[in-house]
Formats: C-alpha cells, structure tokens, sequence
C-alpha cells in the first residue's frame, strides 16, 4: 500500500513545507489533470524552482503572489525543468528573464522543447500523415489531426535561450545537501529526476507518479522508437538505484511513500497490457486504432484519442521489435498485427490479468 505524506493538496499558488527549505507550490492546469506540484529548494544565497507551471491562464499573476509574500529575503537563483513537456517548462523563459539566473534541464529536453516550442501547422508534413494511415486513422480523421497540429508553443513563454545541461549521475550541491541527477526515460526522452540522500527524498516529476500512469507514447516524430522498453528499463533502474523508503515528490497528484511498489506496478501494468495486446492479435490480424479498447475502455476523443493511439503504438513497435508480433500493411496503408509467438497460449494461461482502464496521463 502507498502511503501519503498529506490527506489533501495546498490550494493553486499556496506553498506547503515538506521538511525545512523543501517547499510544495501548486499551479492550475486547464485540463481534466487539473494541476500540477512544483518544489522550491531554498539555497543560502536564493531558490531554486523546480518545473515551472503552464503559460496559461492565472500562472503568472501566481508566482508574483508567490514572489511577493515568501521571496522577500532571498531571490530566485535557478530554473530547472524536469523534461520538456509545457506545464514543466511552460513558464522557463519568463522565470529566466525576469531573474537573470541560468536554466537547468537534460540535453535531450532542451532540444526537443526548443524544437516543439517552435514547430507551425505547416509543419504537418506527409510523415505525420503517414503514421496516421499506418495507425488506422481514416482520411477524414487525419484531415481533422492535421487541422488540430501544431507544437506547444502557444501554451509556453518563449523557451530560455541557454541552459546548464544535467547530466545523469551529476550532483547539484543546494543548501549542503547534494541532489543527484537521476535520468529515466519513456515517458520524454531524458527527464530528469533528484534525489537527495540525506534528505531520502526523491523529486521525480512524470517519471513516477502515485495514481496515474504516465503516457508513453510513439508520434509522427520518430514512428519506430521504443519508448515502453526504454520506460521498462529505466523502472528496473530506479529499483536498483534508489531505496524504497525515500519520500516520493511527483508532479502530478500528491507526496508518497512506497517508491518500489509504484514502480513495480508500473512494470506489471504494461507487462499486463503487452499480453492482452498479444491476446487479442492471436486471432485475427487487428491495426493499432483497432486495438485501442483492448487498454482503454472509456470512449476516447481529440487529445485523448492521440495520446492513447501514441501509448498503444508504443506496445505494438515494443512487441513487434521484439518479434513476437508480425506487422504488414494492408490495402488501406495500414498496419496489421499478429501474433507470432508460439509460447504466448501457456504464457496466457501462466499469467492472466485483466487489462486495467487507465486513460493516459494528459501531458
Ligand atoms: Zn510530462
């Protein structure tokens, strides 16, 4: 059983002390994920942020508020963002500006929001559409997911135009404690973690989260990537890495303890998900679009039809680079898969578990 540090949240803009200089902000985001937990570390000399808040909506006017009642003796002297993703990065550039202090972000992160940040309608281009067909997509459907592309760069400031890179293994030494650059990947490609040994805390952003399960996905962007093996492998990682006792900040829901068994679960979920998908092409030859009620059971729609396509594409190529599902394109340009796997009935019968009705983490 998980167990949590507080039985409710700080409301949007509040500050909450977890131990002495760790601080819990929450900023709103207008989705159904309705906010977002950001930490401030306070250094000797100033605060460090950790993730930023969504360009959206009253995020600005908080952080003054915020600025104005608890910053009054010390200045921001960092930004860092976890990963690249608009409500982690969203408010990067103004917080850079407005402070002059430096970014902190993983190279891979930095990169791919920069280019994200940037990228036009225009930009759809006949990769993405083919992904579409090869998913399943309709012509009208990929009409429609044409008109609705475009990258994040309405929901963000502009991005900060240099960054201090974090670097896997690396320390940041913040108020005499050293907090280790922990990377994981899957759910973006380098997201960076921190864990402080003497404090046995862990800020771990998307990467592991209590109730929901984050969304891992394949897009038009780099069709063939394995993004599931990389989520499974860095898991097995942070099992190896980082105790179980450790106090779990996440940037979603709420403080927890219990690391091992999230992340256990976490590998079991998807482990549960690539049987079921198994299961359901052993018979017929079925496209990803087709698939999607195999892990989702609730009706899904526009942003949440892409990410559940994107999560659902990303246990086909995993199955499928690992050879136990075949993949041809049929007379509509779409990919259809099959099971292949002659051990798959007794592995069925070794480990059957109904696949669960998670939808997709929104961001
Ligand atoms: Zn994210």
């Amino acid at each position: 059983m998980l167990s949590y540090l507080f039985e409710d949240a700080p409301d949007a803009g509040q500050l909450r002390e977890i131990v002495p200089g760790v601080l819990w902000l929450r900023m709103p985001l207008p989705m159904a994920l309705d906010h977002i937990n950001l930490y401030l570390l306070e250094d000797c000399d100033g605060w460090w942020i950790v993730d930023t808040g969504i360009a959206l909506g009253p995020t600005q006017d908080l952080w003054e508020s915020v600025f104005e009642r608890h910053f009054q003796d010390k200045p921001v002297k960092a930004v860092l963002s976890t990963h690249h993703h608009p409500d982690h990065t969203g408010m990067a550039g103004w917080l850079c500006e407005r402070w002059r202090v430096p970014f902190y972000i993983t190279e891979a992160e930095y990169f791919t929001g920069l280019s994200f940040s940037r990228t036009q309608p225009e930009h759809y281009s006949w990769t993405t559409a083919l992904h579409m067909e090869r998913s399943g997509y309709t012509a009208e459907q990929i009409a429609a997911s044409r008109e609705e592309f475009g990258g994040f760069g309405s929901v963000i400031t502009p991005m900060p135009t240099a960054y201090r890179r974090l670097v896997d293994g690396a320390f940041l030494s913040i108020n005499g404690n050293r907090w280790q650059v922990v990377v994981g990947r899957g759910h973006s490609p380098e997201h960076a973690c921190l864990y402080s040994s003497a404090l046995n805390i862990l800020i771990s952003g998307d990467q592991v989260i209590p109730r929901i399960t984050s969304n891992i996905s394949v897009s038009g962007a780099e069709p063939e990537g394995n993004p599931l093996k990389e989520w499974l492998n860095s898991h097995e990682r942070f099992l190896e890495r980082l105790p179980d006792d450790a106090l779990v900040l996440p940037a979603h829901n709420t403080p927890f303890y219990g690391l091992h068994e999230r992340l256990r679960y976490l590998i079991e979920h998807h482990e549960e998900h690539l049987l079921a998908l198994e299961e359901a092409c052993l018979d017929a030859s079925c496209s990803a679009m087709e698939l999607l009620p195999v892990l989702f059971k609730r009706p899904l729609e526009g942003h949440n039809l892409g990410l559940a396509l994107g999560e659902c594409i990303a246990h086909l190529n995993y199955l499928h680079q690992r050879g136990q599902l075949s993949r041809t394109v049929d007379d509509h340009g779409c990919y259809r898969y099959r099971s292949v796997d002659s051990t798959l009935p007794k592995r069925l019968r070794q480990q059957r578990h109904a696949a669960e009705d998670n939808s997709p983490l929104q961001v």
